[in-house]
């Protein structure tokens, strides 16, 4: 990635399916940055109870500190005197976090974000594509499928459950590409 001059913020955005890399590839980010001797923090938005965990953590059980945002808004006032900001997750805050993200590259901001772009029933999900259009850097990653082998861009669920957000991982998800996901069935 060819990087934007000193004293200039910018967007990135990591999107993709489940067990695609993206928390595996914000850690990374992160830890690139640390080592350079920047300030870092990382947000992820409080879901309920059992995502309460001041970690994150990718399927290769690599961990970061993170710090749990009730709303996107309170991202701003937490991030002041840091250098780079990730977000993880970012598929469940509000449509404000578009704007917090404007402002903190404004404020010459670092701003890693990840986040999946599809859910469940395969629609874009919440503020991702609004973030995707404001990314200056974008990175869509691909899972494999379990079923036949190819690159996935889906993430299946295995539990019968409309709700928009079931949270869980490889008990409840599964990566499928485009030919072997099954719309859920109202
Ligand atoms: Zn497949």
């Amino acid at each position: 990635m060819t990087l934007t001059p000193n004293n200039a913020g910018w967007i990135e955005v990591i999107c993709g399916s489940m067990f695609s890399g993206k928390t595996e590839e914000l850690i990374r980010r992160i830890r690139r940055a640390e080592i350079a001797k920047m300030k870092t923090i990382i947000f992820k938005p409080k879901i309920d109870s059992r995502y309460s965990s001041n970690h994150i953590v990718s399927h290769n059980q690599s961990k970061l500190e993170s710090v749990l945002a009730k709303n996107a808004n309170e991202i701003i006032d937490r991030s002041v005197g840091m250098d780079v900001i990730g977000i993880d997750e970012a598929q469940f805050f509000n449509d404000d976090i578009i704007n917090v993200c404007k402002t903190l590259a404004k404020q010459n901001k670092r701003v890693v974000v990840a986040g999946l772009d599809k859910d469940f029933q395969g629609i874009p999900f919440g503020p991702m594509p609004a973030l995707m259009c404001e990314a200056d850097y974008l990175d869509k990653f691909r899972a494999i499928c379990v079923k036949c082998g190819n690159p996935a861009s889906c993430s299946q669920r295995t539990i019968k459950d409309s709700k928009q957000v079931v949270i869980g991982e490889s008990d409840v998800y599964e990566a499928r590409c485009r030919n072997c996901f099954e719309a859920p069935k109202n």
